[in-house]
């Protein structure tokens, strides 16, 4: 007899999930979370950085308000943002807890070690607990270059609560992390600059998007350096110094890493219980995120497999209803939306241009058109929808949009993708207009296509 059916380690959105639902099929569970309830997602990543978003984007919103004949006089107050934010995540945390109360899941705000299979012990409170079923939720954190002077830098951790605005910032990365609070500082009046170590930022989006937002930033007045890392960084007054690797130093208010996220799985005792890590230090698992462990799964981005909120829940669902409702069921990681709230924002489903052409003869329609808020207004940033299809009208392997609401759409595309819908399908739905989301049913002739790995045009 053990003191829990399920204990979770981690109250993210992988480990809420899971929790609930196993409480609601009649399990005896404890979630044990250090920090916050709520996880990466709710307390320091997409929800405060979607507000944070938003707060950035009044500054566009302000640019072409007076081709609208507003005349708007804007000031821009960082604490108010910041309390706000702090507000609405902790109204968010307090449903959080609710939700996993209302079922019964015990909370204890401790840290956990793994101890052996069955059972961990409770750092702070100096107890040891048994569970038939441990679940690893522990999510990840900032990766920091292991570089002189990295302790001067921040993460996303810190940045959304900064006491003010830097007057400039450098962020390193090429990913979603990078572009996105680019897009913030820029947007909030920082002078920003990005440093990459490759040469587009997105390594693995598709290139016409990436090229897109790369104009998109530049034109936000956001600086981009490319094939240069930061060697080290170091102390110059209230600012820190940057030396880059092309031997050229730069001071900044602030200087932030977005060089990707780590599991959390060090210091955790998983070695005790014979649970297997990856190469990159994530929990190997199955299809249903059984580790090597029979009794301990992992869900989330502890697993390394899509470091993203809504696979999470699925992982964490999926695995409640596999262990505790006798309905083995395993997420597929296949055809998931994503969407880069920068400015532009890009959403995307399936296959990019370079992926589909090497899987056979494809059609690709592209759109390149201003936006209809800036046709009143001198702004000529153009919004593109691709759309990469089997050849001679076949299946829909690809979407890729970048502008306004790109995300929405990318949202509601997955859902014709994921049932295998044909180029005619997308036609045959009526075209809604005035709208951009329009251009993915009325196109007509691909704009190219590939033949045998071979683009042809026209
Ligand atoms: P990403 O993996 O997206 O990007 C990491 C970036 O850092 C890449 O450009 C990578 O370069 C670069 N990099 C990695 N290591 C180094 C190094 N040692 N020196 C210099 N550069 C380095 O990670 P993020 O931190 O941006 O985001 C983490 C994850 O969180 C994402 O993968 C995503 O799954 C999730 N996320 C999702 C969001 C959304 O859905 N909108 C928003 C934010 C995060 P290279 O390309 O060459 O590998």
């Amino acid at each position: 007899m053990t003191d829990y059916d399920l204990l979770v380690i981690g109250a993210g959105s992988g480990g809420v999930r899971a929790a609930r639902m196993a409480a609601t099929y009649g399990a005896k569970v404890a979630v044990v979370e250090e920090y916050r309830v709520g996880g990466t997602c709710v307390i320091r990543g997409c929800v405060p950085k979607k507000l944070y978003v938003y707060a950035a984007r009044f500054n566009d919103m302000f640019d072409v308000a007076s081709s609208f004949g507003w005349q708007v006089d804007a000031r821009f107050d960082w604490s108010t943002l910041v309390a706000n934010k702090e507000r609405e995540i902790t109204r968010l945390e307090s449903g959080y807890t609710a939700n996993l109360e209302k079922p019964g899941v015990e909370i204890i705000k401790d840290r956990a070690v793994v101890t052996g299979p069955n059972s961990i012990h409770l750092v702070g409170g100096k107890r040891d607990l048994t569970t038939r079923y441990l679940l690893i939720a522990t999510g990840a954190h900032p990766f920091i270059p292991h570089i002189p002077g990295a302790e001067l830098g921040i993460t996303s951790n810190e940045a959304f609560d900064m006491e003010k605005l830097p007057h400039s910032i450098l962020i390193e990365g090429g990913g979603y992390v990078a572009v996105e609070f680019a897009t913030i500082f820029a947007g909030l009046g920082v002078d920003t600059t990005i440093v990459y170590r490759g040469d587009c930022i997105l390594r693995h989006f598709d290139e016409d998007m990436r090229r897109g937002l790369e104009a998109g930033l530049t034109d936000r007045g956001i600086r981009l350096i490319y094939q240069t890392n930061v060697n080290s960084l170091t102390q110059a007054g209230n600012d820190v110094m940057a030396h880059f690797s092309d031997g050229v130093s730069a001071p900044f208010g602030a200087v932030m890493f977005a060089t990707g996220r780590v599991s959390n799985t060090r210091g955790l005792g998983l070695e005790t219980a014979g649970v297997e890590l990856t190469a990159g230090g994530a929990i190997a698992v199955d299809a249903f995120s059984q580790s090597s462990c029979p009794s301990i799964y992992a869900v989330g981005d502890v697993t390394g497999r899509a470091q993203l909120t809504p696979v999470a829940i699925r992982e964490g669902w999926y695995f409640a209803e596999t262990v505790f409702n006798n309905n083995p069921l395993a997420v597929d990681h296949s055809l998931i939306p994503t969407a880069v709230f920068s400015d532009p924002e890009i959403g995307a489903v399936g296959l990019t241009e370079a992926e589909a052409a090497t899987h056979g003869d494809i059609d690709v329609y592209v759109a390149r058109f201003r936006p209809m808020i800036n046709t009143l207004s001198t702004r000529t940033e153009r919004m593109i929808l691709k759309l990469i299809t089997e050849k001679d009208g076949g299946r829909v392997l690809g979407c890729h949009i970048l502008g306004p609401g790109a995300a929405e759409m990318a949202q509601l595309v997955a859902v014709p993708m994921g049932m295998k819908a044909s180029k005619a399908d997308f036609d045959r739905a009526m075209a809604l207009h005035p709208s951009a989301a329009e251009e993915l049913v009325t196109f007509k002739s691909p704009t190219y296509i590939y033949r045998n790995g071979e683009k042809h045009v026209g």
